[in-house]
């Protein structure tokens, strides 16, 4: 079987990681979310009690740092299960600050390119086609309104039991998008060679035939 690498991006809760997980499962690919890798470095600097805005202090602790994905979305960082801690709204404001230093998205993106290694992949980020694997078969930028996106992300922390207000997902949102946007280094944006999938209107199943048609039309899986 043709080795097949999809890079999915877009902004914060846009849909890319259930999509991605159910396009990955149909396709019989393996599912990378990175989003969680960036979140897991986030919580264990919370937990050792460092500043996440400031850099120097937070790029030390990158040799502790072991973060391991598990096909289950069992998350594992330096031998601590963070799979729910990493959805907690204290996480999600402080991990765009993270995600915006140079030494830590190197190190993470080193781990994201040996993950992709030899197996078929769906790789969902904010610069997978254009940073990570710019050579991947088939790049989607998915977006969606804010409204939707925050409605989305409301409803399935509701459904999770994570306590937080609507009011504070539509801010987290705007800033996330704000900061990943504008950071200097492999920022949020479309890949040239990307196709722009606008989620607002369609519902997640559509979304995933909607993703599944793009992947078939240009690599005939
Ligand atoms: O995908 P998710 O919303 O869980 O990602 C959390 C945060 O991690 C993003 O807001 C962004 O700051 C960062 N991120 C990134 N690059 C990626 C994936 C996520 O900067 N490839």
């Amino acid at each position: 079987m043709k080795k097949v690498v999809v890079a999915i991006d877009g902004p914060a809760a846009a849909g890319k990681s259930t999509v991605s997980k159910a396009v990955a499962k149909i396709l019989g690919y393996t599912y990378i979310d990175t989003g969680a890798m960036y979140r897991a470095f986030t919580s264990y600097i919370l937990d050792k009690g460092v500043d996440p805005k400031n850099e120097s202090e937070c790029v030390k602790l990158i040799p502790e740092v072991s973060i391991n994905l598990y096909p289950d979305g069992k998350v594992m960082c330096s031998g601590k299960d963070v799979t729910r801690v990493i959805r907690e709204p204290l996480v999600s404001s402080n991990v765009s600050y993270i995600a915006s230093y140079k030494d830590i998205r190197l190190a993470l993106v080193e781990l994201q390119r040996k993950m992709a290694g030899e197996q078929s992949v769906v790789m969902d980020g904010r610069d997978i086609g254009t940073y990570v694997l710019p050579n991947a078969d088939v790049k989607i930028f998915m977006v969606a309104s804010v409204k939707e996106r925050a409605d989305r992300r409301y409803k399935e922390n509701m459904e999770k039991g994570i306590a937080c207000t609507y009011e504070e997902i539509v801010a987290d949102v705007e800033k996330r998008d704000r900061i990943d946007s504008s950071r200097a280094f492999a920022p949020l944006k479309p890949a040239e060679d990307s196709i722009r999938l606008d989620t607002s209107n369609i519902n997640i199943d559509e979304s995933i035939a909607a993703v599944l048609k793009i992947i078939r039309d240009k690599v005939g899986e």
